[in-house]
C-alpha cells in the first residue's frame, strides 16, 4: 500500500498587548460588559478616520527580530471585504502585498535534533467583534469590544511534518511572544489562535496534495488531536479512492472529529485593495535598530547559558527557560549565591508542583530568590536534612515566612548531637535483640530498618549521615 506523509502550515494570530485599539483609542482589555469598550471608529460608523496605534507596529517589528525575519521599512494597510455581522465596517483592515515582515523562522527541537520551520510572513491586523447566540431563541447579539484590537498574523510555510512537531512549533511561538512582551499567549481566552492548513501526499513526492484548514483549536491538546485526526482522515479517502476537498474544516472537541465548515474561499474573493484611510507604514532602520537593542536574551540562548554556564541538564534548562519569570527567578538566586544544579533541583520538583496545583506563576508566589537561597544555606550548614527541608519548603511556600523561623517555630533542628542519637539508638538495639543478631549473622540489608527507625523516632529529624555512622559502630 501507498504510504502517506503529512504537509501541515500553521497560521497563527497572536493579540498584541497594547492598552488601546489598532485604530482608536478604546481598551483592549477582556471581559468586560459588551460594548463598553467601542468609539465611532470601531464600531464602523460613516465619516469616521482610523489612526494607527504606534505601538502594535512595534510589537510586530520586536516579533519579527525576535523570529529572524526581514523587517519592511515600508508596508501598507489594505481592506479585506468581506460580510459578516462582527464586522460592522464590511471589511477588515489587514496587510496584503506588503507586510510588516517576511522571511525568518522557528526552530523547534525534536529528541535532540533541530529543525528548522520557515516563516513566510508576519503582519498586522484588526480583530473582529464576536457573535453570541446563547441568551435568546429567536435573536442573536454582537459584541465589539474585540473589534479593533491589534492582532498579528504568523504564517509559516508548509514546513510541519506531524502534529507533534505543529505543536512544537506553537509552543515555541507562545514562549517567545510571551518573553518579548507583545503577546501573553492565553490560549483559552483567545489571545494566541491557530489555524492549522494540512495536505497528505504518497511519500517522497514532489508536489502538495489538496490542503484542508482547520479552525477552532483553542489549546495544545486540540491541535495535536485534530490534526492527528485529519491527516488520518485524508489517507483514509484517497487509499479508497476518494479525493480531497479544499475546505475549512472546524475541530469539533466534544465528538473528536473534525467537520466540513464551508468551502475554501479565494484571496481574489476578499476584493483586497489598499486602504486610502491609512498611509503607508514607514520608518528608518534607526528606529528598528533601537527595537533590537532594548530586546529581552531570547529562550534559546538563556537555555544555552544555564547548560554551559552552570553545568544544568538539557531539559531541565529547556524548562527553566521556558518561562522569562521562571528564568529570571532562577538566575536571581543564583546571582544571590544559591547552588544552580540544588536551585534547579527544587525549582522544578517540590516548587513547580505547588505553582502547578495553584495555577499561578513564580512571581506570583511568596517564595522568593531569597528564601530559597536561605533555605539551601541551612542544609548546607547541617540545620536541616534534605528531608526536613521538604516540610519547610511547603511551610514557606503556604505562609511566605523565612526558613529560619520556621525551623525554629516548629523544632526542626536536626539532631546532630551525638550523645542524644546514641541513647535513642541503644534503646532501640535493647528492644530489637532479634534484628541485632540477624543482622551480625550477615543479615545486611536490615541496617535499613535500624536507621528507619531513628528516623521515625526522631520524627525525621536526625542527621542521617551521623545515625549511620552511630549504627555501624554499635553493630560492628
Ligand atoms: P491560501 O491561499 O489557501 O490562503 P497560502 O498559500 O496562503 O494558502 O497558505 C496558507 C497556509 O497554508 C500557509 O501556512 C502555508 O504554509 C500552508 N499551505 C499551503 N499549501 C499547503 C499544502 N498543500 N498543504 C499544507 N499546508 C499548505
Ligand atoms: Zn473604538
Ligand atoms: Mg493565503
Amino acid at each position: 500500500m501507498i504510504q502517506y506523509e503529512a504537509v501541515i502550515g500553521l497560521e497563527i494570530h497572536a493579540q498584541l498587548l497594547t492598552d488601546t485599539k489598532i485604530f482608536c483609542g478604546c481598551s483592549t482589555g477582556f471581559g468586560s460588559e459588551p460594548n463598553t469598550q467601542t468609539c465611532p471608529v470601531c464600531t464602523g460608523m460613516p465619516g469616521v478616520l482610523p489612526v494607527m496605534n504606534r505601538k502594535a507596529v512595534e510589537y510586530v517589528v520586536r516579533t519579527g527580530l525576535a523570529l529572524n525575519c526581514d523587517i519592511s521599512s515600508l508596508s501598507r494597510f489594505a481592506r479585506k471585504n468581506y460580510f459578516y455581522p462582527d464586522l460592522p465596517k464590511g471589511y477588515q483592515i489587514s496587510q496584503f502585498e506588503f507586510p510588516l515582515c517576511e522571511g525568518g523562522h522557528v526552530e523547534i527541537n525534536g529528541n535532540g535534533t533541530i529543525k528548522k520551520i520557515g516563516l513566510t510572513r508576519i503582519h498586522l491586523e484588526e480583530d473582529a467583534g464576536k457573535n453570541i447566540h446563547e441568551g435568546s431563541a429567536n435573536s442573536s447579539f454582537v459584541d465589539l469590544n474585540r473589534a479593533g484590537v491589534p492582532l498579528m498574523e504568523i504564517v509559516s510555510e508548509p514546513d510541519i511534518s506531524t502534529a507533534k512537531e505543529a505543536v512544537d512549533f506553537v509552543k515555541k511561538l507562545r514562549t517567545t511572544v510571551r518573553y518579548i512582551d507583545v503577546c501573553d499567549g492565553n490560549m483559552e481566552q483567545g489571545s494566541l489562535r491557530c489555524d492549522a492548513n494540512v495536505s497528505v501526499r504518497p511519500e517522497g513526492a514532489e508536489e502538495f496534495g489538496v490542503k484542508t484548514e482547520i479552525k477552532n483549536m483553542n489549546s495544545f491538546r486540540f491541535i495535536e488531536k485534530a490534526l492527528d485526526y485529519e491527516i488520518k482522515r485524508q489517507i483514509k479517502v484517497l487509499q479508497e479512492g476518494g479525493r480531497i476537498v479544499q475546505e475549512t474544516r472546524l475541530w469539533n472537541a466534544e465528538k473528536g472529529i473534525t467537520e466540513s465548515m464551508r468551502s475554501k474561499e479565494e484571496a481574489h474573493d476578499y476584493r483586497y485593495f489598499p486602504d486610502p484611510d491609512l498611509v503607508p507604514i514607514e520608518f528608518d532602520v534607526s528606529w528598528t535598530d533601537g527595537i533590537r537593542a532594548n530586546m529581552t536574551e531570547l529562550p534559546d540562548v538563556k537555555k544555552e547559558r544555564f547548560m554551559n554556564e552552570w553545568d544544568i541538564a538539557e531539559q531541565d534548562a529547556e524548562l527553566l527557560a521556558s518561562e522569562r519569570s521562571t528564568a529570571e527567578w532562577f538566575e536571581e538566586t543564583v546571582k544571590m549565591g544559591g547552588d544552580p544544579k540544588s536551585a534547579c533541583n527544587w525549582m522544578k520538583g517540590d516548587f513547580m508542583k505547588l505553582l502547578n496545583e495553584e495555577n499561578i506563576q513564580i512571581d506570583e508566589s511568596r517564595i522568593k530568590p531569597r528564601d530559597l537561597v536561605d533555605m539551601l544555606a541551612l542544609i548546607d550548614k547541617g540545620t536541616i536534612s534534605g528531608k526536613i527541608a521538604k516540610t519547610v519548603f511547603e511551610e514557606m511556600y503556604k505562609t511566605g515566612k523565612k526558613a529560619g523561623i520556621i525551623v525554629e517555630e516548629k523544632g526542626l533542628v536536626q539532631i546532630s548531637d551525638a550523645s542524644g542519637l546514641e541513647s535513642i539508638i541503644d534503646d532501640l538495639l535493647a528492644k530489637n535483640a532479634d534484628a541485632v543478631n540477624k543482622f551480625k549473622a550477615g543479615e545486611n540489608k536490615l541496617m535499613g530498618f535500624f536507621v528507619g527507625q531513628v528516623m521515625k523516632e526522631t520524627k525525621g529529624k536526625a542527621n542521617p549521615g551521623m545515625v549511620n555512622e552511630l549504627l555501624r559502630k554499635k553493630l560492628g
